[in-house]
């Protein structure tokens, strides 16, 4: 999609600190970090969310680099996994995106 800003990460058209990359997705740190570790996945085709008929290879390749996050990152104390959807879920960027968070001690709350 010709004015997503993450399908610009994706092809590498704008910058971004990669942490993970194949064939089907990219990882790359927020720029915006709400904790000490704070990278997306993303595939690399455009869906606008995860209910936007991602296929099955895809979503594997994301709980792939997801995992290549974490062992990267030395997140072996844990972390969480949030995908933002829709607007009362405050997703701003319209392309399907999980953030992985952690680096600290992040509780049991979910919200
Ligand atoms: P959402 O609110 O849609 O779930 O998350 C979008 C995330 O994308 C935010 O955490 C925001 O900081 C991040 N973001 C927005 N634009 C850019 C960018 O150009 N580069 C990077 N690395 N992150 C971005
Ligand atoms: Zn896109």
């Amino acid at each position: 999609m010709s004015d997503c800003i993450f399908c610009k990460i994706a092809q590498h058209e704008i910058p971004s600190t990669v942490v993970y990359e194949d064939d089907l997705v990219i990882a790359f740190d927020d720029l915006n970090p709400q904790a000490p570790v704070h990278t997306l996945v993303i595939p690399k085709a455009h869906y606008d969310s995860i209910v936007d008929g991602v296929p099955g290879d895809v979503l594997a390749a994301m709980a792939h680099a997801i995992g290549e996050v974490a062992r990267v990152k030395g997140l072996d104390a844990g972390f969480r996994v949030i995908t933002n959807t829709g607007a009362d879920a405050g997703q701003t960027v319209m392309h399907f995106h999980m953030h992985v968070l952690g680096g600290k001690m992040l509780g049991e709350g979910l919200i």
